[in-house]
């Protein structure tokens, strides 16, 4: 094999597995200007050496295949790629090509290269039918029921027609920044860009994920022959589509020659930091649908259509130092405070650093060059080090062993990357664990809301969970607008909250990933908070829905010592910690419930939908919300619905209210 052989099979190679990483994955492990670097490399290889073009090239094919899980939606016409072109020079030479084909007279539309992910969107009888991903162009995945969740996507057009139209679904930069901020708290890994978030999104099986983060879309064409429905060009399809309720972007422009498109890309280097979602380029396309016929399709792309992409722009600047915060959930992230430098069009004074691993993984030190761009043009980042510009003064960082705003020791959970302060009384923390602690799901204490949380924290009255049990009126009076009868209403409603069962104690102390469900679970197999800390981890995970994470949470949480003290210190206050209901070990081996799926729908007379949950869960039954093959039985009140007819549907078996107190009796 000669050398260039080897570099087209290495250049193969790596693209394969940079596409992986970025298409299939939703995590890219290069940058796109070393990715299209490559890929241009690559390109002209071919171009002069036909022979070595493989049937498996990444230039002859779109990328992405059909994630496990999702149903597979053939396209009617292929979903494809576009062409890249880089300067002024590219983009004339696509003109040239252009104008060989179809001659001189030829007009152009730009739109602006919004950065998400492709979609098809299928409507029948104007009604939304059917929505895939892009895939390998070919066979894309169903993600209806995620696109539904967009609200950009009208469910009914405005005309009873059949039409595929296709689009980009995009995360606003804004959700973008909140989306990473959460994650560095949660201690998840950031989406390196808005297109990987909003792919991460929407190719999630669970549409509450892709409902939770904001996306929307813009439609840039009709699937398949735009003549069909009366346009000639694409511009007037656009126009057609606006005029269906689809949402298009309306920055777009017709040029009558390429000196115009020129003018038009130059225009929003500087401009599209203004946007409030993010671009990567301009597309540029032949405008009459005849044109575009005659100029036809490469195995990856419109000949008709090119992308310019817009440089990566990067620029140099002094990490001065690194600066640690907490937050809500006591995640430690080191932020890098670097010499303010202009990029993307802001001046940028701090980049988050995210976490430790990822410090030492780009050996980044303080008083380092460090290069910085925007991930995603809009979020700051530190790429790396020059090293070449060390002078040996730099210092290497090591996250401190201790909080740095309370100085109890940080923990690291098993398989977070992140570093976390799980002291209660760590004042980071407090205020949104306070918040957490009083709320209705929790120890429901009526009448603290944020801002009583907030003025207690703040005069120095509460430092941790149980300093409310120690608050008297004369303090609370202290309050701004407290009135007396607001002050007594407190205490009476803290004193009340001393005789809550154990599970909502727990679920109030806000451990990680112990939510409700998991501290009735927990309350119930234990009994009280000493037999659960007492536990070994094996018998938590005997618990069924208990897993190691929720172990590992719970291990780590009462080994600190200050919540042993804040425990003892509820304790004398006299705050209740044994579990109220039946635990596990008094829940009977047998009866007409244990093991059962029980569903309860309509409005029952005698008991409240509570009680009679509570009663079949103590007889060791499991109260769900909805019908299906798993039920074994349902009970229904009057009115009863749609889940009766289900129920009837399936062969479940179905019993009255009067059965069900009937049962009942006998077993009390
Ligand atoms: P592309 O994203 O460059 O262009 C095609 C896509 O542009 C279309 O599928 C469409 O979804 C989108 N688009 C946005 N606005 C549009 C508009 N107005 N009209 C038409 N289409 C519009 O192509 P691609 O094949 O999806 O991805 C290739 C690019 O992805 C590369 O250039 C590279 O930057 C990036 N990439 C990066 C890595 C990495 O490791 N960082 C790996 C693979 C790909």
């Amino acid at each position: 094999m000669n050398e260039l052989e080897k570099r087209v099979q290495e250049l193969n190679q790596l693209l394969t597995e940079y596409g992986r990483a970025y298409y299939v994955l939703d995590k890219p492990v290069a940058t796109d200007a070393e990715y299209d670097k490559l890929m241009q490399e690559l390109l002209a290889i071919e171009a002069d050496n036909p022979d070595l073009i493989y049937p498996d090239s990444p230039t002859q094919r779109v990328g992405g295949t059909v994630l496990e899980g999702f149903t597979k939606v053939e396209h009617d016409y292929p979903m494809l790629s576009l062409s890249n072109v880089f300067n002024e020079e590219d983009i004339r030479e696509f003109d040239r090509r252009v104008k060989e084909a179809v001659g001189e007279k030829v007009s152009y539309i730009c739109e602006l290269k919004i950065d998400g992910l492709a979609v098809s969107l299928k409507y029948e009888n104007g009604r939304f039918v059917q929505g895939s991903t892009r895939g390998d162009g070919t066979v894309g995945e169903d993600i209806t029921a995620n696109l539904k969740t967009i609200r950009s996507i009208p469910l009914k057009l405005s005309e009873a027609i059949k039409i595929e139209v296709r689009g980009e679904a995009y995360m606003p930069k804004k959700s973008f920044v909140r989306l990473n901020e959460a994650r560095d708290e949660a201690g998840d890994e950031p989406f390196a860009n808005p297109r990987n978030a909003a792919a991460g999104s929407l190719r999630q099986l669970d549409p509450k994920i892709a409902g939770s983060r904001n996306l929307a879309v813009f439609l840039y064409g009709i699937g398949g022959d735009g003549e069909a429905y009366g346009q000639a060009t694409h511009s007037e399809a656009l126009d057609y589509l606006d005029k269906l309720d689809l949402v298009t972007n309306h920055e777009r422009k017709r040029c009558k020659s390429i000196e115009d498109v020129i003018e038009y890309v130059n225009s929003w280097g500087a401009k599209r930091s203004d946007l409030d979602y993010e671009i990567d380029g301009i597309v540029i396309k032949v405008d009459s649908f005849e044109d575009q016929e005659q100029l036809g399709y490469t195995a990856k792309s419109p000949r008709w259509a090119t992308a310019y992409k817009f440089p990566a722009e990067e620029v140099v600047t002094k990490l001065l130092d690194i600066e640690l915060s907490v937050g809500r959930t006591g995640t430690v992230t080191p932020t890098a405070i670097l010499d303010p430098v202009r990029v993307a069009g802001t001046t940028v004074g701090r980049a988050s650093l995210h976490n430790e691993d990822l410090i030492h993984e780009k050996d980044v030190r303080i008083g380092d060059y460090v290069t910085i761009r925007k991930a995603g043009d809009i979020i700051p980042e530190v790429i790396g080090p020059l090293v070449d510009k060390r002078t040996g003064d730099e210092e290497p960082f090591d996250m401190p062993e201790n909080c740095p705003v309370c100085d109890s020791e940080l923990v690291r959970i098993e398989g977070e990357v992140a570093l976390r302060c799980v002291n209660p009384q760590c004042p980071a923390q407090l205020k949104e664990a306070l918040i957490h602690f009083v709320s209705r799901n929790a120890m429901n204490i009526e009448g603290i809301g944020e801002r009583v949380v907030d003025q207690l924290y703040t005069a120095e009255l509460v430092k941790d969970f149980s300093d409310l049990y120690g608050l008297t009126e004369e303090q609370l009076l202290q309050l701004e607008r407290m009135g007396e009868k607001s002050a007594s209403n407190l205490i009476a409603a803290i004193a009340a909250s001393k005789e809550n069962s154990l599970e909502k104690l727990l679920f109030g102390f806000g451990i990680r990933h112990v939510g409700e469900k998991a501290a009735t679970l927990l309350s119930r197999e234990f009994g009280s908070l000493d037999g659960l800390m007492a536990a070994e981890p094996e018998q938590l995970l005997a618990i069924h829905e208990i897993g190691e994470k929720v172990t590992d949470a719970i291990e780590t949480y009462f080994s600190n010592e200050d919540v042993v003290e804040v425990i003892q210190k509820l304790k004398d206050y006299g705050v209740n910690m044994d579990y109220k209901g039946r635990t596990q070990q008094e829940i009977p081996d047998e009866g007409p419930f244990v093991g059962k799926k029980v569903v309860l729908t309509g409005k029952l007379s005698i008991l409240t939908r509570g009680e009679a949950k509570e009663k079949i869960e103590a007889l060791g039954g499991e109260v769900s919300g909805s019908v299906s093959k798993k039920t074994d039985l349902v009970i229904a009140g009057e009115d009863a619905g749609s889940k009766l007819a289900k129920a009837e549907e399936l062969g479940i078996d179905v019993w009255d209210e009067a059965k069900l107190i009937d049962v009942l009796e006998v077993k009390e």
